[in-house]
């Protein structure tokens, strides 16, 4: 289970265990699973789809999985024959789990199975917006891990878990997701910590990648569309290397095209939109729909990257204001009866114009990545643990030598 070598998506070198680069370009790597078809385990969550996992345990605890079901309230409003929702996020009535409420529940699991594997004591260091600590902060408390992590300040009140904090330490970042990204890049290079590797992290990638794997096992096949609202637009890269496999796989209708990727920005902040259309980018604004949206630099152009998942499979990227991201949150809620978190808001207002614009038709497959949600849900079972910085710094000269104290 979970066998697998590391390649080079340019030129398909293998490279050793864990890398998180290649040697001669910039390319993503990609795992390459010993298992050709997928064979679901008896386990746990998305342990099940463990063949596809760059794992050889897994963390029991972590139960929570993506449910996929067929949408009635919201394909009628949208006129949609085939709309199925993959559920990522907190509603125990329909089987969905997700102890932090993101799909950032699918990356954390793996990742942090994969550093106990390589028995590595290390701290995993991670920088966020928000949704991402607070995954890995639920996950590291857990298994007992160290998890160092850079959060805005702005963000702060993203951090809570359901389960007592373990071994974490927040550094709370005056500035933005980049300075708390630059931040993380200065420290996890020295002895002690390791990079978490972003979009170059094969555990996180495929994590996510099994929202089109059990959508695929739900369906007997693929999607003809995927929906998904991004920031970095990882979330795509995995939906397109899931259904690569999938195809490969040969039982989930290999004949049809691979489902073409509709991924979703919050403009003005929304430079794979710009990028993707060749339009000159907005200016930044300070104030977004939903900050997890935004990612300077997105894992672009490079080999295996966004720009590679939508030629592949036709796919198309969608600039969506604030007050789109709005009414169609409130449609959301109101004809699926859950409430959602802003980001996947902008994917549902995403799906209503590609519907005015008639690029999918009403009797196509349709799987709508809801990347979080059930927040409310969650709030009425669970009481939370806020999680309260250890320092706040504003250079990584001092976010250092707070960690040298300590
Ligand atoms: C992180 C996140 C996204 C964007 O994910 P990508 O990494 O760009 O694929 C979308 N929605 C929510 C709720 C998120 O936390």
């Amino acid at each position: 289970m979970g066998e697998y070598r590391l390649r080079c998506v340019s030129d398909g070198s293998v490279q050793p265990p864990y890398s998180l680069s290649c040697p001669r370009d910039s390319s993503l790597l990609r795992a390459e699973y010993k298992s050709r078809q997928l064979e679901i385990k008896e386990l746990p969550g998305i342990w099940r789809f463990m063949d596809w996992l760059p794992v050889k345990g897994i963390i029991e605890e972590a139960t929570c999985r993506p449910v996929t079901y067929r949408s009635r309230g919201l394909a009628k409003e949208l006129g949609l024959e085939n709309l199925y929702i993959s559920f990522n996020g907190y509603w125990p009535e329909k089987g969905a789990g997700m102890p932090t409420c993101s799909f950032k529940d699918l990356e954390a699991p793996p990742t942090m199975q994969m550093l106990l594997e390589r028995d590595d004591s290390s701290s995993l260091v991670v920088a966020s917006a928000g949704n991402t600590a607070r995954a890995f902060a639920h996950i590291a408390s857990l298994t007992g891990q160290t998890l160092l992590l850079f959060v805005p300040e702005k963000a702060l009140e993203r951090m809570w878990t359901i389960v007592p904090p373990g071994r974490i330490t927040l550094i709370a970042v005056k500035g933005d997701y980049l300075d708390a990204i630059q931040m993380a890049e200065r420290v996890q290079s020295r002895e002690g910590y390791t990079p978490e590797g972003g979009a170059r992290n094969i555990a996180r990638r495929d994590g996510m990648g099994t929202v089109m794997l059990d959508a695929a096992i739900t369906l007997g096949r693929t999607p003809d569309h995927y929906f998904q609202a991004v920031g970095s637009g990882t979330g795509g890269i995995s939906a397109w290397e899931a259904s690569l496999r999938l195809r490969d796989d040969g039982r989930f209708r290999p004949e049809l095209p691979l489902p073409r990727l509709h991924l979703a920005q919050n403009i003005p902040n929304a430079p794979i939109y710009y990028a993707w259309k060749g339009l000159e980018p907005e200016p930044y604004q300070e104030e977004m729909f939903d900050d997890v949206l935004f990612n300077r630099r997105p894992p672009l152009d490079m080999p295996g990257g966004v720009r590679d998942a939508l030629k592949a499979t036709g796919g198309m990227v969608y600039g969506i204001t604030d007050r789109e991201a709005n009414r169609a949150r409130d449609l959301f809620e109101q004809s699926e009866e859950i409430d959602i978190l802003n980001a996947p808001a902008v994917a549902v207002a995403a799906l209503q114009k590609s519907i005015e614009e008639k690029s999918i038709s009403s009797e196509e497959i349709v799987l709508l990545n809801i990347t979080g949600g059930g927040m409310l849900r969650l709030k009425e079972d669970h009481p939370r643990h806020m999680l309260q910085p250890d320092v706040a710094v504003s250079s990584w000269e001092d976010a250092i030598a707070f960690l040298e104290e300590g």
